[in-house]
């Protein structure tokens, strides 16, 4: 499938060194779009940048860690003498670790906040003046936020996930009413089970195979799936903004 307004776009891609931001990385750059990768396993990115790059496509791997200001700048700073400004910005790192809430994990929490919320916090911070530039020049300019069905899920033991995603999507509802006057997309996609690595950090055996036991009996996305959603939305003219999206295994009920 080819997708319009993508060519010529200067992306950056969180999450980018595995699943979902891995494969949305690849389909940009493969539309067009240059591309900074960002996650913090170095040899990760690079592996997938060199592959981008053996399709004849642009990219750059920025080793970063979402949750620590002074690295957000410095990769920020990175692409901006690489690239210049950039006019498409996807959040897709992520951490989900479940457990009961009576084993008050709050390490696990705050991991999980200071990654899932405060990490796209920094990554707006570091790029909103960018978005505005380009679309106040009328160029395309989209952030999109990965948040997840857990946004509005109740399953036990994942009360702190669901809440950071909820968060995420109702930041995303909210930063559209700030940015959207000003021509700045927000697009926020929920995602369903998706086979990536995200469930392989789950420390318990139990609550892993209990991933594994939902895949078996629904299916899952693959991260393709989801990115096709991802460059669907940042391909559309510009006027029209696709500001929430929800993909689901079509047996995920
Ligand atoms: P992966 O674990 O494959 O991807 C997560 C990515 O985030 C990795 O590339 C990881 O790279 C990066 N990351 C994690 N912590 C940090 C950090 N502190 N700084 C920078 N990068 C970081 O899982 P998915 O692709 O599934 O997850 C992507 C997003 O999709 C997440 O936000 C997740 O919540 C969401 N989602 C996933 C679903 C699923 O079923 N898989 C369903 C719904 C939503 P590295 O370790 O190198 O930093």
């Amino acid at each position: 499938m080819s997708y319009e307004n993508l060519a010529g776009r200067t992306a950056v891609v969180t999450g980018a060194a595995s699943g979902i931001g891995e494969a949305v990385a690849v389909l940009l750059a493969a539309q067009g779009a240059r591309v900074a990768l960002l996650a913090r396993r170095r040899e990760r990115l690079d592996a997938v940048v060199e592959k981008i790059r053996a399709d004849g496509g642009q990219a750059l791997a920025v080793a970063a860690d979402v949750t620590d200001d002074a690295s957000v700048d410095a990769a920020a700073e990175r692409i901006h003498a690489e690239y210049g400004a950039v006019d498409l910005v996807v959040n897709s790192a992520g951490v989900m670790l479940p457990h009961p809430v009576d084993d008050g994990r709050i390490d696990e929490w705050q991991r999980m906040i200071d990654t899932n919320v405060t990490g796209v916090l920094r990554m707006i911070r570091a790029f909103t003046g960018d978005l505005l530039a380009a679309a106040g020049a009328g160029r395309t300019a989209d952030l999109v936020n990965i948040s997840s069905v857990g946004a509005h899920l109740t399953f036990p033991n994942y009360a702190v996930y669901g809440a950071t995603k909820a968060a995420l999507t109702h930041l995303s509802q909210l930063l559209r009413a700030e940015l959207g006057p000003r021509d700045v997309r927000v697009t926020n996609i929920e995602p369903g089970l998706t086979a990536t690595e995200l469930a392989s950090h789950i420390e318990s055996d139990t609550l892993r195979e209990f991933v594994d036991g939902m895949a078996d009996t629904m299916g899952s996305l693959s991260s393709e799936e989801v990115a096709d959603v991802v460059a669907y939305a940042s391909s559309r003219p510009r006027h029209v903004n696709l500001r929430q999206i929800m993909v689901l295994p079509t047996r995920q009920a």
